[in-house]
């Protein structure tokens, strides 16, 4: 099975892609993860997408969709979390069959709310919030033992940001998926257990 999540910043894809990644053994690629590995890398192409990553913006169309090809690379069963998050994006993978387009649909308060208090272990990418899932110890990942991080553009003026341009991009990418009559929205507001509930139901219709 070939899916993708759509959504605002925040509203679990992540989440929701890891637990759909154990329920059915569809393998996450996660693009934000896939740039900021990079970024970490301090390579020339790290340096190039942190220009974008760390004020909010999104990385050109055609560098992330040439990263994300060769991520796919053949590969039947996926679940792509963060793109295609433009147009552009979504046509540059029009030769790849997708069998379902989720869209997490979650309000603006509710997204910041959650990022705001966001953590994350940079170790296995594990992810806490200090208001909803906080970790055992304080700071601390309880599976890797390691100092978990606030990342840099989950801060309140970079979030703004991010969910300015998302609103901007999002209409013609569910317009385009809408057409192709794949696309199902599911309520993101609700906690992750209740969203990924409804997450089943709609890939077993
Ligand atoms: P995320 O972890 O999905 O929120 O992504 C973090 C950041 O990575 C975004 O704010 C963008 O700067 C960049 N990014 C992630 N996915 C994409 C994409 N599909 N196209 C362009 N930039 C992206």
């Amino acid at each position: 099975m070939r899916l993708i999540l759509l959504g605002p910043p925040g509203s679990g894809k992540g989440t929701i892609a890891k637990k759909l990644e154990k329920k059915f053994h569809l393998l996450p690629i996660s693009a934000g993860e896939i740039l900021r590995e990079e970024a970490a890398k301090g390579t020339l192409l790290g340096k190039e997408i942190r220009k974008y990553t760390d004020k909010g913006n999104l990385v050109p169309d055609n560098l992330v969709t040439e990263i994300i090809k060769l991520e796919i690379n053949g590969k039947n069963n996926f679940i792509l979390d963060g793109f295609p998050r433009t147009l552009e994006q979504a046509k540059g993978i029009r030769n790849i069959t997708i069998d379902l387009v989720i869209y997490l649909e979650a309000d603006e308060k509710t997204i910041v709310e959650r990022l705001s208090g966001r953590r994350i272990c940079r170790q296995g990418h594990h992810t806490y919030n200090l208001n909803y899932v906080p970790s055992a110890k304080k700071g601390i990942c309880d599976v890797d033992g390691t100092p978990l991080i606030h990342r840099k553009d989950d801060k309140p003026a970079v979030i703004k940001q991010r969910f300015k341009v998302y609103n901007h991009t999002i209409r013609p990418l569910l317009g385009y998926y809408e057409q192709k009559r794949i696309l199902k929205k599911v309520n993101a507001a609700l906690p992750p257990e209740e969203v990924f509930k409804e997450v089943k139901k709609v890939i077993k219709k």
